[in-house]
């Protein structure tokens, strides 16, 4: 069988049959595959340390009919995915928005450095929440779909420095004469902070003050919008939020 290497991460897995797993990889420069780790649940296997959720890894891929088998995996050195449920929760909303964004076998650009540098902050940083935070707008902005937050979505006209209301429907920010009853509301404090996000600074980020409030209020305007372009309510998120509320 050919074979091929590359980086992944492992995005999910499935136990298959008696000892393997399926995995959903996210490659560097293979895009997102499927692949079966043969024999990874038995004690005795040398893949299966290396191939944890969310962890990194070198591999080498042999193709198969249908899926790619892993021959060998060798974990990257960095953080560990850590166990703590916090950060679990936001590693596993990380990976979700990677596989639903992403198409089997095709290259998104910048996809990987993304998604490995978001698992590995959410690994450390002591308040897991703010690199997912950080994620979802960048996610939103690789896909096209970053939400509008200088003119208003309705009328085109420039925001002023005041409270706006929020459309996903209308892909962003809408002014005081165009918001509608039941609209979510933006401080002008979140609107700062959603304005710094976009813009990619993630120094001028890490120095903000985001008390919890405020980073529910940024929270959500980012996952109303993904989950309006993903079509579809995430999982992942319905832990995250179930956590914060407890
Ligand atoms: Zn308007």
């Amino acid at each position: 069988m050919p074979t091929y290497r590359d980086q992944a991460l492992v995005l999910r897995r499935l136990d298959y049959r008696e000892a393997d797993r399926i995995l959903t990889l996210l490659t560097r420069r293979h895009g997102k595959l499927a692949a079966i780790a043969r024999g990874v649940r038995r004690p005795t296997s040398s893949l299966g340390p290396a191939l944890e959720l969310f962890a990194q890894v070198d591999v080498l891929l042999a193709r198969g009919r249908n899926l790619d088998v892993v021959a060998q995996a060798v974990r990257v050195p960095g953080p560990r995915p850590d166990p703590d449920p916090e950060r679990a929760a936001h590693a596993a909303l990380v990976a979700e928005l990677a596989d639903r964004v992403s198409e089997e076998r095709q290259l998104v650009p910048g996809l990987f450095e993304l998604v490995a540098s978001a698992l590995a902050e959410v690994s450390r940083d002591p308040e897991p929440r703010r690199p997912a935070a950080w994620f979802m707008m960048a996610i939103l902005q690789l896909g096209g779909y970053g939400p509008r937050l200088h003119a208003c979505a309705v009328c085109e006209r420039p925001l002023p420095e005041a409270e706006a209301g929020f459309s996903p429907a209308a892909g962003g920010l809408v002014c005081a004469d165009c918001v509608a009853p039941g609209m979510q509301e933006v401080s002008v404090r979140a609107l700062k902070v959603l304005r710094v996000m976009a813009s990619g600074s993630i120094e001028l980020y890490r120095r903000l003050k985001l008390e919890p409030p405020l980073l529910a209020a940024v929270e959500q305007v980012l996952e109303s919008q993904l989950e309006y372009h993903l079509d579809r309510r995430l999982r992942s998120l319905r832990v995250v939020r179930q956590m914060r509320s407890a």
